[in-house]
């Protein structure tokens, strides 16, 4: 039950998730003007506003102009519902600020793909929301032992991600070790171990897809290759699957 809320919860974050990496790269307010077609300005009545169902039954064109609406938009959010499905195995706890984060890393992954930047503001407001949600979480439940792991985490993480920043300025930008203090985070909640296995497959991911590329051709040496997804993938994946591996997954248990 707490899942399919969760889910639903997600498919409405995922359509702001749409919002903001449309418009944070563009420097647009999130919030203003209402929700409209890029083409023709037509603004969305609350029917042309719901999240895949809308893009269903408009089959996948603006009901003004008859624009393509690119599949992306439904896919963004039922990648949402299934990023906050999943953040809701973890338990009521830790639900809300594990569904902002992953929403968060969604968003920053999509911009870095379109645009190879990592916001600050969006990012900033993340964390902030994370950590905010973690508090809380610890407040309403008394367990504030996850939250220490989730501080203590993100301390060593993002220490770690620091001293690689200043070991090899070139290597890894500071956007990558602002986006990790996001992922560190997040890994924390689940203990020091999926810190240090998320960091891992981040990096993993990301050597395989970089050498992948070059070995394509498709990417020089100094190509950008955008690393937020990585990072975002990684992390989704180690904080979902590592706890289950140790059986430690309260919803379930
Ligand atoms: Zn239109």
């Amino acid at each position: 039950m707490l899942i399919v809320l969760a889910a639903a919860f997600g498919l409405c974050l995922g359509s702001f998730v749409n919002v903001v990496a449309w418009r944070v790269p563009r420097g647009e307010s999130v919030n203003r003007p209402p929700s409209h077609c890029p083409r023709c300005d037509h603004e969305l009545s609350w029917w042309e506003n719901v999240p895949v169902a809308s893009w269903l039954a408009l089959a996948g064109r603006c009901h003004s102009c008859d624009g393509r609406i690119p599949v992306r938009y439904p896919l963004v959010e039922l990648a949402g519902a299934a990023l906050c499905a999943l953040a809701g195995l973890h338990g009521l706890a830790a639900l809300p600020a594990l569904a902002v984060g992953f929403t968060t890393l969604l968003a920053l992954s999509l911009i870095d793909l379109d645009c190879r930047r990592v916001p600050n503001r969006v990012l900033a407001v993340g964390l902030a929301l994370s950590v905010a949600l973690f508090v809380a979480g610890a407040a309403a439940t008394g367990d504030w032992a996850a939250l220490g792991r989730a501080v203590a985490g993100g301390l060593v993480g993002a220490g770690l991600l620091g001293a690689v920043h200043l070991a090899s300025p070139g290597g890894m930008g500071m956007g990558d070790v602002k986006l990790a203090a996001l992922c560190v985070l997040l890994l924390g909640w689940g203990g020091l171990r999926l810190v240090f296995a998320g960091l891992f497959a981040a990096f993993l991911l990301g050597a395989v897809v970089g050498v992948g590329l070059l070995v394509a051709g498709r990417a020089g040496r100094r190509t950008a290759v955008p690393f937020a997804p990585f990072l975002a993938a990684g992390t989704v994946a180690v904080v979902t699957f590592g706890p289950a591996l140790t059986g430690l997954y309260p919803a379930l248990g």
